[in-house]
């Protein structure tokens, strides 16, 4: 499990993502970073209320709520506050329900609220060119 996370804005995939950077689109209101726990899967994170918020202060970054990575086989789960992983405690079965079901409402395109003064883009094209490079399972 690393420790530390450092913010950086971007508008274009990173080719080789680094482990201990939360690479932000404010763009396409989306954020990904390498698991935590340094499995290498890239975990991407929508930035919305219904998603995840994110409080970047210029030096640190928070994202509420807890990044909870079920569908990985490590089945990480910690927070990030103010640049730190805090670790958080396994997953339950209905944390688990939980995430899948925000997870496939997120999928379809609904809701996607849009941020205010943040253009949403529920299938923007770096998503989807995000999500295709993910590992097949
Ligand atoms: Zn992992």
């Amino acid at each position: 499990m690393i420790a530390q996370i450092r913010p950086v804005l971007v508008t274009t995939v990173p080719a080789q993502p680094e482990p201990g950077v939360l690479y932000v689109s404010v763009e396409y209101a989306t954020t990904l970073h390498l698991c935590a726990c340094g499995c290498g899967h890239e975990v991407v994170l929508g930035i919305s209320p219904h998603d995840w918020t994110l409080n970047w202060d210029g030096e640190t970054v928070s994202l509420d709520h807890s990044v909870g990575n079920w569908s990985f086989p490590c089945q990480s789960h910690y927070c990030i506050r103010r640049n730190r992983i805090v670790r958080a405690g396994p997953w339950t079965d209905e944390q688990i329900t939980r995430g899948r079901a925000r997870d496939a409402a997120f999928r379809r395109g609904n809701p996607t609220p849009a941020v205010p003064d943040v253009p949403s883009a529920p299938s923007g094209s770096w998503l989807l060119r995000w999500l295709r490079r993910l590992p097949h399972r």
